[in-house]
């Protein structure tokens, strides 16, 4: 018997089985798998670290191309301040290249083991209402179609095709290589305290005049940690290492996980958990300075569902309040925490901020060593509820829309779905979860 081959995503929430696995480190390799897919009437998926939960990267033939062994750094230009990479490069190899050009990226998401190709692909954000998104440090992108032509979009040369590529679900063909326009380094000074759900609400508009800004309430406490951020030139201030452990690793990794698979077999016990986690690891006032790349992201090790929409920013109040009743008269024990973060409108097509300002919205369903937890219902029941404020989802988490319902979320989804036909005629790029959406 033929042995299955088998690729996992991070998170354990996907297994592709493929028909090859390809690891290709430079843009010739990549080529000449399209050949050989196009000669064989087979596809192609791409993926980079994995990180997201949804079924975008998933595939059952074909090639399946692994980026981790396309990751140079092309060109750094100090002085245009810019920086070219191939596809399959870590935001984190970006960031630190970048840190030693005194650069830096202007937002980030909470983590940055994801590539830059999947990244863009997916629009992964940061939050901060007067910041872009990293969608919006593209300037230029390649692709290699199905037919083996190398596309390239740039935001000045062909803007329109540019915004409707830039957000782009692994539908168009291999993001070979990205160009992004970086920042002068910058410091963050940033604040944390805790403070109540009913206090954030009233002051939420406050995204507008911090540089950053996000929250985390914690579902049964009435708690909420609030971040805010500034840039500074300020030097940078050293937490110790052990404390960052004993917190970070320690704390917020280690423990939680274990509460967490305890909780699995007592779901009642989950107030109380993060009753327990939010005082030990949340309520205290921190003051700090911090590199950008440190400052934005958090060590996030405990494996998770997740799924998170984008709304209309005016709505985050009303829409937070409803969550809150919902569990309550629903009686789900939630996770901590339920994030909160801010965007600016964007101009990529299918980026959910799309041409409006927005507040994220993401609730999280962990899965302590691996173990799934019964979320459905509840994420169901959220969804609704975003829908109803036309929601637009994260492309790289769960979400319950259908393809018509889409359609009409994003004012510019058939030039998406006309350029995805002209540049993939015989859907080399597409799996089941394209065939599902467009
Ligand atoms: C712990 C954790 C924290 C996260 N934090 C945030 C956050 O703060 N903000 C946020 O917005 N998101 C966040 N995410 C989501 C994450 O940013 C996305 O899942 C992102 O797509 C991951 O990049 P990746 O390299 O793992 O892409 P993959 O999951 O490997 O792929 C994602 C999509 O991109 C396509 N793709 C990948 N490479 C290419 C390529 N070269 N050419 C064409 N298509 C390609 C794939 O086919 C697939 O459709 C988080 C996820 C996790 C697990």
């Amino acid at each position: 018997m033929s042995k299955v081959i088998q690729w996992i995503n991070w998170s354990g929430s996907y297994v592709s089985t493929p028909d090859f696995i390809e690891y290709p480190s430079s843009e010739k390799e990549l080529l000449e798998i399209i050949d050989k897919a196009k000669t064989e009437n087979t596809t192609v998926k791409v993926v980079g670290s994995g990180h997201s939960c949804s079924l975008v990267g998933a595939t059952k033939k074909g090639y399946l191309i692994d980026l981790k062994g396309y990751n140079q750094i092309l060109e750094i230009n100090t002085s245009l301040k810019t920086i070219k990479v191939a596809g399959g490069v870590s935001l984190e190899k970006i960031c630190n290249t970048a840190l030693e050009n005194k650069l830096a990226l202007p937002n980030l998401g909470t983590i940055v083991e994801q590539s830059i190709a999947g990244a863009i692909s997916t629009g992964t954000h940061g939050s901060g209402f007067k910041r872009e998104a990293l969608d919006q440090s593209v300037i230029a992108f390649t692709i290699l179609t199905a037919n083996g032509e190398k596309k390239v979009f740039d935001k000045y040369i062909n803007s329109e095709e540019f915004y409707t590529a830039v957000v782009g679900i692994g539908a168009l063909g291999i993001i070979s290589t990205v160009t992004l326009q970086l920042v002068d380094d910058f410091n963050l000074a940033i604040q944390t305290k805790s403070i109540s759900f009913d206090e954030m609400i009233a002051n939420v508009d406050c995204y507008k005049t911090n540089d950053y800004m996000r929250f985390w309430w914690a579902p049964h406490t009435n708690r909420v940690q609030f971040w805010t951020a500034h840039q500074t030139n300020q030097k940078t201030t050293k937490a110790s290492t052990i404390l960052s452990w004993y917190q970070d690793i320690f704390k917020g990794n280690i423990m939680h996980e274990f509460g967490l698979w305890i909780t699995s077999f007592f779901p009642n016990l989950i107030p109380q958990l993060n009753r327990f986690m939010f005082a030990s690891l949340l309520s205290k006032e921190n003051k700090q300075i911090t590199n950008f790349l440190d400052g934005f992201t958090l060590p996030i090790h405990v494996k998770q569902s997740v799924m998170e929409y984008g709304i209309p920013i005016e709505n985050t109040e009303e829409v937070l309040v409803k969550i809150k009743a919902l569990l309550d008269q629903k009686k789900y024990k939630v996770h901590m925490p339920i994030e909160v973060r801010f965007a600016p409108k964007n101009k990529a097509n299918l980026s959910m901020a799309y041409n409006r300002d927005t507040c994220y919205i993401g609730i999280i369903a962990y899965k302590p060593y691996g173990k799934t937890m019964d979320y459905d219902a509840y994420f169901k029941d959220v969804h609704d509820l975003f829908a109803v404020y036309k929601g637009r989802p994260h492309w790289a988490k769960v979400t319950y829309y259908n393809k018509a319902e889409l359609n009409s979320l994003y004012p510019n989804w058939k030039a998406f779905k006309d350029l995805s036909e002209k540049l993939d005629p015989n859907k080399m790029f597409v799996n089941n979860f394209l065939k599902r959406i467009l």
